[in-house]
């Protein structure tokens, strides 16, 4: 299969470039500031049962979850007469890890050639040379807006879930987040905002207007949602879990974006500790690492200003929560990401966790779901449910299964603590064939 290159004569003709949605703020930043490389991006929304359908249809059953989406996604846009589909673009992020999500690609080739479009070009954003696009060129100013963003999205993420469930006008929340939005596309398109001290005067302004919004003084059941990348963060892929958890009158919490970047850059040095390897490249992932940290703390530093709000820990200590729980060596997938999330979260007083976990993904099964008995035998609160999405699930049977975990939280919210060890004796055994659905 020929493979199409994205040119700069296709940049320069105005293609449209496609890229399906995962975290809703973040990737609406992102996509400001392709605009302002001048790229003409566009986030696809697109839902329903045509988009599983024809996920179903171009990509065999057995591949994860988040594959079928975002390939069905793109294959119902592009037929939905809304593109040129001689002027437009794909692009799919490729980690360059073991993991499926590197082959994604010749997934969607695949897909296009048996629609007779193989001649869409397709672009992959990675940042260790997989696959090269003349015409999509990562440089250093580029780069870090990018880098920028996803602080950014990191914070107004996390203010946004923690004040959305209290606010006393409904909305308010949103509206800040959406003007906070435009006002750093703003900023980027100026080329501004990048400096340490202006990054700092950023996320304190960030903060300060989220603590402005009036808010109710109650209690609410805390969540946190780890998982596989795709179905943790995508509306699509998780069946909009976060609005119903917020509908269920709960608070949530996730991991932040920069955290799958500080873990995809701190397993190579792993890698290269235990098994050796160009001690240079590790020495170039330090420093990658220990920049995006610097970017993760003066987030944190930004939300310690405020009381009301709950920051998360360092990406340090957060690797730390994996001591004794999992081998750091395990880095398939979110691989021990995962598992120090959950620990985390706990410590953080969310200790109700969902585990989101697409249909075939090995990995995240046994970074995930099949770590919960070990982490309920640590920290015996951990209220944990594995909730797995594929294409055949019911919400309403994922509803239900959240729902009864739910049920568990508020007696613990109004204090009767013995129904957390009625539920964990009733929590059945991981089965082994449960594990083993790659
Ligand atoms: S982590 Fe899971 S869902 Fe993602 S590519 Fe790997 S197997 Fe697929």
């Amino acid at each position: 299969m020929e493979k199409v290159l994205f040119t700069k004569e296709m940049k320069d003709a105005g293609y449209t470039i496609l890229i399906p949605d995962m975290c809703h703020i973040h990737f609406k930043i992102i996509r400001e500031i392709m605009q302002n490389y001048g790229y003409n991006a566009e986030i696809l929304y697109n839902t329903g049962q045509g988009v599983v359908d024809e996920g179903l249809k171009h990509v065999h059953n057995d591949t994860c979850y988040p594959a079928l989406l975002v390939i069905g996604q793109m294959i119902d846009a592009l037929k939905s007469g809304k593109y040129d589909i001689h002027k437009v673009a794909l692009l799919l992020p490729q980690t360059g890890g073991g993991c499926r999500a590197s082959n994604y690609i010749s997934l969607l080739r695949k897909a296009l050639e048996a629609m007779g479009w193989g001649f869409i070009p397709i672009i992959s954003l990675n940042f260790s040379g997989l696959e090269k696009s003349p015409g999509f060129k990562l440089s250093l100013p580029f780069i870090r807006q990018l880098l920028a963003a996803v602080v950014y999205g990191d914070l107004l993420m996390l203010l946004d879930n923690q004040v959305k469930p209290y606010e006393v006008n409904r909305g308010d929340s949103a509206a800040c987040v959406n003007m906070w939005v435009e006002r750093l596309g703003r900023t980027f398109r100026e080329n501004k905002g990048l400096s340490g001290k202006e990054r700092r005067a950023a996320l304190k302004a960030i903060v300060d207007s989220f603590a402005r919004i009036p808010m109710k003084k109650e209690k609410k059941i805390k969540v946190g949602i780890v998982g596989e990348i795709y179905v943790k963060y995508a509306p699509l892929g998780n069946n909009n879990l976060e609005d119903f958890l917020y509908e269920q009158g709960c608070e949530v919490m996730l991991g932040g974006l920069i955290d799958f970047a500080l873990y995809c850059t701190d397993t190579p040095i792993d890698t290269i500790n235990i098994y050796g390897g160009s001690g240079l490249l590790r020495d170039g992932y330090r420093l990658v690492e220990s920049y995006l940290s610097s970017l993760k703390d003066e987030m944190i530093e930004a939300v310690k200003r405020n009381s009301d709000f709950t920051p998360p820990s360092s990406f340090r200590h957060l690797k730390s929560k994996a001591d004794g729980v999992i081998g750091t060596g395990c880095k398939m997938g979110e691989g021990w990401l995962l598992t120090a999330e959950i620990m985390e979260l706990v410590e953080l007083g969310y200790s109700n966790v969902i585990c989101a976990q697409p249909f075939g993904c090995l990995p995240n099964h046994i970074v995930g779901k099949g770590m919960i008995r070990k982490i309920k035998g640590l920290v015996p609160s951990a209220n944990i449910v594995p909730i797995d999405y594929d294409p055949g699930a019911t919400r309403v049977n994922q509803e239900n299964r959240i729902k009864l975990m739910l049920a568990v939280a508020a007696e613990e919210l109004d204090g009767a603590p013995e129904a957390r060890a009625e539920s964990a004796a009733a929590e059945p055994e991981v089965r082994s064939e449960e594990l083993g659905v790659n």
